[in-house]
């Protein structure tokens, strides 16, 4: 019902904005933009157009999937592995590897379409992860963060060091470094407080792979998934709570895969690829923590529950005594 009377009011905001723009005299964007000085933006997106073309002297390398014996898959939510990297688990799936996909939110949502209580949104969110879990022949984990007020403290960080000293992955895959969503990068800011905390205790090195969801990422490697596009279909097809109530992601999904089999050498045939970037582990954890803690709020981009999650998580861990979370405390502290 209030998810109904939302959508109805946002398209009666973006008719007067249309309507607006139309009859605006200086144009039919420029009112949209109260001040363009205050915009650093259009610098920053053309730095970030500016990779692409490293496309042209770079060659992103296919990873070697046949020697994954054991790999484990972070996600904030309940979708992203599909959307990521649902043709890589599919295809590291039938090399025979053991595959572990820990979902790190409860996925919880308000005011949404599919269910009548937050309560209900997570049990069905729960249960499209399952299912997917289920056709992958994977092992499901959920580590029960909550997705409305995110508020992880030193013993989420040490259930993840748990799971990976369990799963022993070859390697871990998570949303790459600077996907948009505060959450997303929550759980890379996470998993590397994490690592640091426990540097040098853990018996076996991995390796980053980190998937693209919501932007493009920078790839310096790529899986061809093409011979099992069918099967990513089909997983991001179980998401029904999201394909139909917040976004199309199954097309969506395909959309990233066939955009990013640009990657490979012109052909005239249709492919689908899930590009990557990959790094080994203690080089992402260092950037990682150096990288977010620069300037948390631009990090964050000003996301409140995150933000005040993240400054509470580092003061703990760094109370705690690791190194790199108390030079990141620092760094806080003086900007
Ligand atoms: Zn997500």
């Amino acid at each position: 019902m209030i998810a109904a009377i939302r959508r109805r009011l946002i398209r009666l905001r973006t008719r007067i904005r249309e309507t607006h723009a139309l009859r605006a005299r200086s144009g039919p964007y420029r009112f949209l933009v109260k001040d363009w000085r205050g915009l650093d933006d259009l610098e920053r997106m053309s730095a970030v157009c500016g990779t692409d073309f490293f496309l042209g002297t770079l060659q992103p390398l296919p990873l070697p999937l046949d020697r994954v014996q054991r790999l484990l898959l972070l996600a904030p939510h309940q979708d992203d592995e599909s959307i990521g990297a649902g043709g890589t688990l599919t295809l590291a799936g039938r090399a025979g590897a053991e595959l572990h996909i820990a979902f790190v939110t409860d996925g919880a949502q308000r005011d949404i379409g599919y269910a009548d209580s937050t309560a209900e949104s997570i049990a069905v969110r729960d249960r499209e992860a399952a299912a997917v879990c289920k056709r992958l022949g994977a092992t499901r984990y959920n580590l029960g963060l909550s997705n409305l007020t995110p508020r992880p403290t030193i013993q989420d960080l040490d259930a993840l060091i748990d799971l990976i000293s369990r799963t022993a992955p070859d390697v871990v895959l998570l949303p790459w470094v600077l996907d948009r969503p505060a959450k997303h990068r929550l759980v890379n800011h996470m998993l590397a407080l994490a690592l640091d905390r426990r540097a040098g205790g853990q018996t076996k090195d991995f390796e980053i792979w980190g998937y693209q969801v919501h932007n493009a990422l920078f790839a310096n490697s790529f899986v061809d998934i093409t011979s099992a596009a069918d099967d990513k279909r089909a997983l991001l097809a179980l998401y029904r709570s999201q394909n139909e109530h917040c976004q199309r992601w199954d097309h969506l999904g395909m959309a990233s895969s066939a955009w990013a089999s640009r990657l490979l050498a012109d052909a005239p045939t249709a492919r689908y690829v899930e590009p990557f970037f990959t790094l080994p582990r203690d080089t992402y954890t260092e950037l990682v923590l150096d990288l977010y803690s620069r300037d948390l709020e631009r990090t964050y981009h000003g996301h409140v529950p995150v933000l005040e999650a993240i400054r509470r998580l580092i003061d703990e861990a760094s109370a705690q005594g690791t190194h790199r979370a108390q030079e990141a405390s620092r760094h806080e502290t003086r900007a």
